[in-house]
């Protein structure tokens, strides 16, 4: 039999990823109790690296560790588009950019910045190997119950539990869930570059046809690398043929790509197939609502799904500051806010992975031809409402 926790003032957030973390640390900021359940038994994502656009730092500055995530991490101060032969395509104006948005952008291993957000939160605050498997709400209070029969109560649920969630199961149904057309690797290795220094950050990427391969420098001497590959779903790549798969996928490519692969530790490489969700116009009911993932998976195309996440936190976490005894006004004035964004961000990562992926010969010359006479300014301007953005 399991125990109840928790008095009814408490807000529990489930999921432990960088959404749970932010809004946890958001709600302490405003006076807010909080505990986090996460399913994991620790606090261990995929190794992976993350891009921290200027809007993703804000939000961090906001929570209070933008100066750790600077010192860790590795500022973009290079980022290049090439094609699959290494023709430059673009030189993105990232000086430029960062002096109109106030930052660079910056690559952190994922597991330091989620050590960074867990570290800043209150002893105690994040309780691991607690799975949800339900909720139960009334007027006055909401329950989690947990697979090892553990209930907690509170005053608001907030799914946090990515793009699996349960929660959201809960209080939305079901929506199917829409695959990309594309497969990712990820790799973390050591690798030095003449080309592509240490000291500048950042990288490149270089896009073939249906195939794109991206490099940058992530801090304390690693880079990460991706691939995006259409391909069916359901192709399995099985863990032992990860590296071999994407050195024949890659062979011929620019130099550095097969080395940076062939540097790659085979443990140190995953591979996803990539989904969404349509945007839906409603995230809460009663007394639960979502955040990050669970409230708006997207694809990584634009690398948003964190930015937007803690985006999410920051907003929900001033909401019920405003109206502390009001969860429900709170949520919803929340969503108000937070569903026209995330559906545009939802819609133009689609587009772009559309625009990333081509395949057909005659559409990526005539792509290619845009990008190589796009003027600086456009660039710039082109997706400003997206960075250029203090939450
Ligand atoms: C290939 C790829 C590259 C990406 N690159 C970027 C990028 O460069 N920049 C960027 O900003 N975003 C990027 N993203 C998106 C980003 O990773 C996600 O949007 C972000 O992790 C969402 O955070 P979240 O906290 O909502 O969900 P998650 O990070 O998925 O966290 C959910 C947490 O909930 C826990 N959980 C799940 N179910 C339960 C349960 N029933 N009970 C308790 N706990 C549970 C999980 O264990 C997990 O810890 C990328 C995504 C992919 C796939």
């Amino acid at each position: 039999m399991g125990k109840t926790t928790e008095s009814t003032e408490s807000t529990i957030v489930i999921g432990g990823g960088v959404g749970g973390l932010s809004v946890a640390n958001a709600l302490q900021q405003v006076g807010r109790k909080v505990s986090v359940y996460e399913k994991a038994i620790e606090l261990k994502e995929a190794g992976a690296g993350i891009v921290l656009a200027a809007n993703a730092m804000w939000a961090l500055e906001k929570l209070g560790v933008a100066e750790k995530v600077r010192t860790i991490g590795s500022p973009v101060k290079k980022a290049e588009i090439r094609t699959w032969d290494g023709k430059l395509l673009v030189d993105v104006p990232v000086h430029e950019q960062a002096k109109r948005n106030g930052t660079y952008s910056y690559l952190i291993y994922r597991p330091d910045l989620q050590q960074i957000l867990y570290q800043k939160l209150k002893p105690d605050t994040v309780v691991f190997d607690r799975k949800l498997v339900r909720i139960e709400q009334d007027s006055s209070s909401i329950r989690a119950i947990f697979e090892n029969g553990d209930v907690s109560e509170g005053d608001l649920i907030i799914g946090a539990d990515g793009v699996h969630s349960q929660v959201r199961k809960t209080i939305i149904g079901s929506t199917p869930l829409r695959y990309s057309g594309f497969t990712a690797f990820r790799g973390i290795s050591h690798f030095e570059s003449a080309n592509f220094p240490v000291e500048l950050g950042g990288g490149f990427e270089a896009w073939g046809f249906g195939k794109r391969f991206g490099f940058s420098h992530l801090g304390k001497g690693r880079i990460f690398w991706f691939a995006a590959i259409n391909a069916p779903q359901g192709q399995l790549i099985t863990i032992e043929e990860r590296k071999k798969t994407a050195l024949q996928l890659f062979k011929g490519w620019w130099e550095p790509i097969e080395a940076v692969i062939g540097s790659t530790d085979e443990s140190n490489i995953l591979v996803h197939e990539i989904f969404d969700r349509s945007p839906v116009k409603h995230w809460s009911q009663g007394r639960a609502t979502l955040l990050g993932d669970a409230a708006h998976p997207m694809l990584p195309n634009l690398g948003q799904g964190g930015a937007q996440a803690m985006e999410d936190a920051l907003v929900l976490a001033r909401c019920l500051k405003a109206q502390p005894d009001h969860v429900q006004q709170a949520c919803r004035k929340y969503e108000q806010v937070r569903v026209p964004r995330t559906t545009k961000v939802v819609r133009k990562s689609r587009m772009m992975g559309r625009l990333m992926q081509l395949q057909n010969p005659f559409a990526i010359e005539c792509r290619n031809l845009l990008l190589r006479t796009m003027p600086d300014s456009f660039q710039i301007k082109r997706l400003e409402w997206l960075f250029n953005y203090e939450v």
